[in-house]
């Protein structure tokens, strides 16, 4: 889709309410919307038959921070390993909401396999492709009528690339009536909107609360993303889901998904999220959970692990020690977040710095809970550290990496270390 002139993109202020309050909608257990904060979403790409490694995977999604993952179920044999995974998760003590993902057959696959029904914290369906023609309407009602006899939550996901033909053919219909059409760009965004917005009015008539609906309406390009998301807020209190479909894959995948779901939380919309990178060849899956909870987290809407501040290097810096001590802060704390989540609660929230010489360096790392200025060319080899604004120590040598990431163990110890379980 190229760049459409009729898009609304007036910046909104961020309201004196804050977010967007929407109705609340819970997934096994997991608080979605009513304010609650943005939950970070994923989902598997493993084939979900293969219960070992659809289970492997879900745990590690999880480790890295998902709150709830989506797997695909598409075939019987996907829907009858579903409790099986779930029951393999729960022996590993991992506690995280299942989520169905289902085109075209859910209808057949949740009635036959009940146990799958119920194992699946949430439903997702998407109005574009639960049927077609005349069985349409009868199969969407009944994954609406399996998903309240089971309890279970429903996301109507519409996505751009399986627009509602009937629903887009109707309102091209329509439009063609209108004193000054509107363009087709608009036309089509509106069927995407009435596809969500008039599924869930009809899951409401047939039973289903309004606390049991999430809403989404992904398309691919950024401004079209923020167009129809506003649109939807503004239409409606549904808890809703934020994502933008196909972002692609590395560095463009993360910009684009970033700069909408940026330019959308900050006006308080959105109640959970999900970045859909394409993983680059050998990459993890969770990246995309670790993008997420970092653009929450820069954002100053949630905290997860504690960040590192790092000046970008120039010519000052002449050679690749202050890139590797910088990364492997990062990824330390970020491995320690886990038992510190128990063991140090708010350990979180705290900030560091690691600078590349003497222009910024201590002045950035006075700003920090901790921070490091390495020396840059020319520099005396000393390298100051600083905690909370104050120098405390001169680290010099070759144990400068080993030295500064015991000092960071020790300040969290300090300060955060309170909640040790007996
Ligand atoms: S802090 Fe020093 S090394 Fe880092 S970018 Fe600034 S001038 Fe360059």
């Amino acid at each position: 889709m190229g760049y459409d002139s009729t898009i609304d993109c007036t910046p909104r202020p961020f309201g004196p309410e804050g977010r967007r309050l929407t109705r609340t909608v819970v997934v096994g257990g997991v608080k979605i919307g009513g304010g609650a904060p943005v939950v970070v979403q994923s989902m598997t790409n493993t084939d979900t038959a293969d219960v070992a490694s659809t289970a492997r995977q879900v745990g590690e999604l999880w480790r890295a921070g998902s709150e709830m993952v989506r797997i695909t179920v598409n075939t019987p044999e996907a829907a009858a390993a579903v409790p099986r995974i779930a029951e393999r998760l729960a022996m590993q003590g991992v506690e995280v909401p299942l989520i169905g993902d289902f085109h075209y057959n859910g209808h057949q696959l949740l009635t036959a396999e009940p146990a799958c029904a119920e194992a699946l914290a949430k439903y997702r369906i998407n109005p574009g492709n639960v049927g077609f023609g005349k069985k349409k309407d009868s199969q969407f009602a009944t994954l609406i009528e399996l998903a309240a006899r089971h309890g279970k939550p429903v996301r109507i996901g519409a996505n751009w690339g399986s627009l509602d033909q009937a629903l887009a053919k109707q309102l091209m219909d329509e439009n063609a009536t209108r004193a000054v059409p509107w363009d087709a760009g608009r036309v089509l965004r509106e069927a995407l909107i009435r596809s969500a917005l008039d599924s869930a009015a009809r899951a409401v008539e047939l039973g289903l609360p309004a606390e049991r609906i999430i809403l989404s309406a992904k398309v691919s390009g950024v401004q079209e993303l923020v167009a129809v998301y506003r649109e939807l807020a503004n239409r409606g209190d549904y808890a809703l889901h934020l994502g933008l479909t196909e972002a692609g894959i590395g560095s463009k995948g993360i910009v684009a998904s970033s700069a909408a779901l940026a330019i959308l939380m900050q006006e308080g919309i959105g109640d959970t999220i999900r970045i859909s990178l394409t993983p680059e060849p050998g990459q993890s899956r969770s990246n995309e959970v670790i993008v997420a909870q970092e653009l929450l987290q820069t954002m100053g809407l949630r905290a997860f692990t504690p960040m590192v501040t790092a000046c970008p290097g120039c010519g000052r810096t002449t050679s690749t020690f202050f890139q590797e001590l910088a990364q492997r802060v990062q990824e330390h704390v970020r491995a320690r977040m886990p038992e510190w989540k128990i063991t140090h609660p708010g350990a979180e929230n705290l900030t560091l710095a690691v600078m590349g010489c003497v222009v910024n360096g201590p002045g950035e790392s006075r700003h920090a809970n901790i921070g490091i200025s390495l020396p840059g060319t020319g520099e005396a080899p000393s390298a100051p550290v600083f905690e909370d604004g104050q120098k405390t120590v001169t680290l010099r040598g070759e144990g400068i990496a080993g030295e500064f990431i015991e000092l960071i163990d020790a300040y969290v110890e300090r300060h955060f270390g309170g909640a040790r379980p007996a």
